[in-house]
């Protein structure tokens, strides 16, 4: 049986007095939720501040990025080891504003799913499709292909207790979800994909939807047998929201 996992990005949005209000507000609404893992992932420079926040709380601190160095030469990155040392457990990967932006590419993203296993930090890699390859049925090779390097270079076994986030662009911040079916359909897709090289290492990897969740339309898409949770952007930014997303799932 999966745990599934509701994970907050709040990708570049805060202030210390932003982040005591969330967590005091989380840690009030969320009191006793079993049966879901919850996680926040805040900007870097506000983890040892929310982790301090959240001694008392069985709330996961996560980040948003690591480098692929553990130390050395490297002016503006963070290490492994050093969001370790902060209580980071779980760090998101591969998110679409990072491909975008920072044109990291699939072999990039695989050398950082590497340095996270090796310091015994769960990756939360985050996969999907543009519009225009959802318009052109290229939905499933996208995923395969940015699934597959991870494998090349780590092998299938790399995703025994990862996360992977199914979030297609077109869906991110846009409030225009995919709906239940369709990002069912490409979560089944995922796990059998994995599935061919290892059934068991396919039915542990728990496999997050991404992409306009909100508290309107979070228990229809949990409803989903393979959607185990999700990584909730704007919404994850509002304790009311976000707690109606963790009771969902
Ligand atoms: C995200 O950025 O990971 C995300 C899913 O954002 P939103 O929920 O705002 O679409």
């Amino acid at each position: 049986m999966r745990k599934p996992l509701v994970m907050g990005n709040w990708k570049l949005n805060g202030s210390k007095q932003m982040a005591l209000d969330l967590v005091t507000g989380l840690k009030k609404e969320l009191t006793g939720v079993e049966g879901c893992d919850i996680a926040i992932a805040p900007p870097v420079v506000y983890l040892d501040y929310v982790q301090k926040l959240l001694s008392d709380s069985k709330i996961i601190l996560g980040a948003q990025n690591v480098d692929t160095h553990l130390s050395g030469a490297y002016t503006g990155d963070i290490s492994a080891a050093m969001l370790k040392e902060t209580g980071v457990t779980h760090v998101i990967i591969g998110h679409s504003e990072r491909r975008t932006y920072h044109k990291e590419s699939d072999q990039f993203i695989a050398q950082k799913f590497g340095i996270l296993k090796e310091n015994n930090l769960v990756p939360v890699l985050c996969i999907g499709e543009t519009e225009a390859e959802n318009e052109a049925g290229q939905t499933e090779a996208v995923c395969a292909k940015q699934i597959d390097a991870i494998i090349d270079l780590l092998g299938v076994k790399a995703f025994n207790n990862a996360v992977i986030a199914y979030e297609p662009i077109w869906a991110i911040g846009t409030g225009k979800s995919a709906t239940p079916a369709q990002a069912q359909a490409v979560h089944k897709f995922i796990r059998d994909h994995i599935a061919k090289l290892d059934a068991n290492v396919a039915q542990q990897v728990i496999i997050q939807y991404g992409g306009s969740v909100n508290d309107k339309n979070a228990a229809e898409l949990f409803t989903q047998p393979d959607i185990d949770g999700a990584l909730v952007g704007g919404a994850s930014l509002k304790a009311d929201a976000f707690a109606v997303i963790v009771k969902a799932a």
